[in-house]
């Protein structure tokens, strides 16, 4: 499979470029948040590709009735020396109960047909292939914006060995 040195900046920009009209249809404004410096990591852009597109799609599914905002956000933890990604939405959140599961294959609250609940399990997947984390957070921490509690993602991936 491709491996190559990725800026995660790009398959952001990339993403919300595809998505943003989509979302503002239903009244989701798309926000993104950039990293100037934000060192390069190693992996397969398709498959990093398809992960932003599988949490911008929940996102959207979630803020459907309302609106609401997207939020992504790219950073560089230099202790770690990991780069972060956080997608948050103003959605209507993931019950305690169900935050345990929810990178199970095949668990979905969606109704029949319309969920398939793979999504995140392949998200997982993939960001563990490469060495990352990815972590829930719902209600979003921090001071509330809307009515909805909303739900946050962060994703960890190790930046690339730059001794070479
Ligand atoms: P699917 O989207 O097919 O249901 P996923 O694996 O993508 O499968 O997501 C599993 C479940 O996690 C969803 O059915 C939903 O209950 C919950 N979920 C995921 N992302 C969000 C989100 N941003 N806001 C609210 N619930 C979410
Ligand atoms: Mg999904």
């Amino acid at each position: 499979r491709r491996r190559a040195e990725i800026d995660i900046n790009d398959i952001l920009a990339d993403v919300v470029a595809v998505t943003e009209h989509t979302l503002s249809l239903s009244h989701i404004i798309t926000k993104l948040a950039c990293e100037p410096e934000l060192p390069p990591i190693v992996g397969d852009p398709e498959k990093l590709r398809q992960v932003f597109v599988n949490l911008i799609n929940n996102a959207h599914h979630a803020m459907q009735e309302h609106g609401g905002q997207l939020n992504l956000v790219s950073g560089f933890d230099r202790d770690r020396q990991m780069v972060t990604v956080t997608v948050r939405d103003t959605g209507h959140g993931i019950d305690e109960k169900n935050q345990a599961r929810i990178f199970d294959p095949f668990f979905t609250t969606k109704p029949v047909g319309q969920g398939t609940g793979l999504g995140l399990s392949v998200s997982y997947g993939i960001i563990h292939e490469h060495g990352g984390t990815i972590e829930v957070e719902s209600p979003v921490p921090g001071e509330r914006q809307t009515e909805q509690p909303g739900t946050q993602f962060v994703i960890r991936l190790p930046v690339a060995d730059q001794r070479h």
